[in-house]
């Protein structure tokens, strides 16, 4: 037995490794610099925990959350390893011990809080008590353009080239600029060996729904999992008291669950949730952190949700003990604009606001995606991979078209109205509507009045909704959500370029009562 095998068994108690594991914990026992990229969940201390063993010396663990810190000295501990934090909750008797332990040699892990690495006398302690490797944790904390940074990261780097020793970095975060910012920061543009695995979880069905009457889709999803324990994520706190109201009405075990809730009642529904069977909890994103029951058998999103991380994340918490698990998330022309919003009122820098705008695209694309969802999430965080055969539009290809025309005729209709109408004004002018507004403005006379005749009302949403999918339009916040063309609209409105769309959902928009669950 190779001497990882054995102490994987005889201190952490694992009969074998999860998928990508024993590849890392190879290159990082092997002192290479590397960078790792797993799925929260995916069991990354592992990586470093069970190489920082087999090395001479110390590994320095530099992660940004004191509690999680203080549980795995504690894991460690308990499995016999001599571990030690120095994080800013230390009793002056713990510091103590740490740096004792530290002086004789015996320490194998050492974690720290980034905080620590601004006092210059951290560095004189590290050289001086024999490092052998550092570990980074949440190594996107790194990134200035991401939710997490942590300004005491990017002393991270410093550290690395002071001690000159191997640094494995290890995040969930996958999207390509916050990889190439890691890279860049971290290993001082030096590519490391890069793992990313673990993404897939293949019991887990994926589907999404254009959102016509969420309430009815929703309660449609959860009546043909009648007894089932599940989660349905909302965008407000209202609503999730609602939608809690009208599954209890239809029979269901329900109750509701947000940030605005008292700790205490809050507590009572975790706990509730964790011990029955078959409650649905329709809650906030505040749901969820701290829940480890293996046995949801459903999530769904009524709204849709943040980035395609928080996607997964929230979907994740869904068969975690492996047996098959549903999904289905709503999304509609609304959601596009409230997210947009979002960013575009919020305080960050403009490099950030791109950069969020960017990830909701990726969102966007998966809700308007031409073939399998899987293939289109994993690609997303960078694994390869065929088509899934588990997801709603491998059980049913969805009929595309060529949609260039219709966009050309939509396009046109924003240009010439000066980019300062939304989509209701947009598609009174492509039916040749008869309204006050359209005659106060002239609109009848424009060359784009009534040329959309191949389309009614609803179907006309269908099209402007994948449009906001493609990126080819936004909203303008500070036009009350006048659609702007973006330049990724331009090739195709020169001619030069041509789009593809999805017809189903533009038929279904025909048919009212159209969406079976
Ligand atoms: P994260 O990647 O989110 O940091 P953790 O390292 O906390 O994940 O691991 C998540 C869980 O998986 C922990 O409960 C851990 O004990 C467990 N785990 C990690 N590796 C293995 C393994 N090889 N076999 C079984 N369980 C594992
Ligand atoms: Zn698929």
């Amino acid at each position: 037995m190779s001497e990882s095998a054995r102490l994987l068994r005889e201190v952490f108690g694992f009969d074998g490794f999860r998928p990508g594991q024993g590849e890392i914990v190879d290159a990082v026992a092997a002192g290479e610099n590397v960078l790792a990229i797993m799925p929260t969940g995916g069991g990354k201390s592992l990586c470093f925990q069970l190489p920082a063993l087999m090395r001479a010396g110390v590994t320095v663990v530099i992660s940004p959350l004191i509690a999680l810190m203080r549980d795995q000295v504690r894991a460690l501990r308990e499995a016999g390893v001599e571990a030690g934090a120095l994080t800013s909750g230390n009793t002056e008797a713990e510091t103590e011990e740490v740096w004792s332990a530290l002086e004789d040699g015996r320490l194998k892990l050492l974690y720290m809080a980034p905080e620590r690495l601004a006092s210059g006398g951290t560095e004189r302690m590290l050289r001086r008590v024999g490092v052998s490797l550092i570990a980074v944790d949440e190594a996107h904390c790194v990134s200035q353009w991401g939710h997490d940074f942590r300004p005491d990261y990017l002393r991270i780097g410093a550290l690395r080239t002071a001690l000159d020793v191997p640094l494995a970095a290890f995040t969930a975060t996958a999207d390509e600029d916050t990889r190439e910012e890691i890279v860049r920061k971290l290993f001082d543009g030096q590519p490391p060996q890069s793992f990313l695995r673990g993404f897939d979880r293949p019991n887990i069905h994926l589907a999404f729904t254009a959102k016509n009457n969420p309430r009815r889709q929703i309660l449609g999803f959860a009546e043909a999992r009648r007894g089932q324990s599940g989660i349905v994520y909302c965008g407000t706190r209202a609503k999730t008291e609602t939608l809690a109201r009208a599954l209890r009405e239809e029979g269901h075990l329900a109750c509701h669950y947000h940030g605005g809730m008292e700790a205490e009642d809050r507590r009572i529904v975790e706990a509730r949730f964790q011990r029955e069977d078959g409650l649905i909890v329709v809650a906030t994103v505040a749901f969820g952190m701290g829940i480890d029951k293996p046995d949801i058998r459903w999530v769904a999103h009524a709204d849709l949700p943040k980035s395609i991380e928080a996607y997964y994340q929230e979907i994740g918490r869904a068969g975690r003990d492996g047996a098959p698990a549903e999904t289905l998330t709503l999304f509609g022309a609304d959601d596009i604009r409230l997210r947009r919003a979002q960013i575009d009122e919020g305080l960050a820098p403009p490099e950030r606001r791109a950069a969020d705008h960017g990830r909701l695209n990726a969102l966007l694309g998966l809700c308007e995606a031409l073939s399998c969802r899987r293939q289109t999430l994993l690609g997303y965080f960078g694994e390869e991979a065929g088509p899934c055969g588990r997801c709603d539009l491998c059980d049913q290809p969805p009929e595309l078209f060529d949609g260039t025309t219709a966009v050309r005729k939509a396009l046109s209709a924003i240009l010439r109205t000066g980019e300062y109408f939304g989509s209701g004004h947009l598609i009174d002018i492509l039916l040749g509507a008869d309204t006050e507004k359209i005659r106060a403005r002239g609109h009848d006379k424009l060359p784009t009045y009534g040329v959309g005749g191949e389309y009614d009302k609803r179907q006309w949403q269908a099209v402007f909704r994948q449009m906001m999918g493609h990126d080819l339009v936004r909203p303008d916040p500070e036009r009350h959500g006048a659609l702007r063309m973006t330049d990724a609209a331009r090739p195709i409105l020169r001619g030069e370029a041509e789009i593809t769309l999805r017809r189903d959902t533009i038929q279904q928009a025909e048919r009212r009562p159209a969406v079976k669950m």
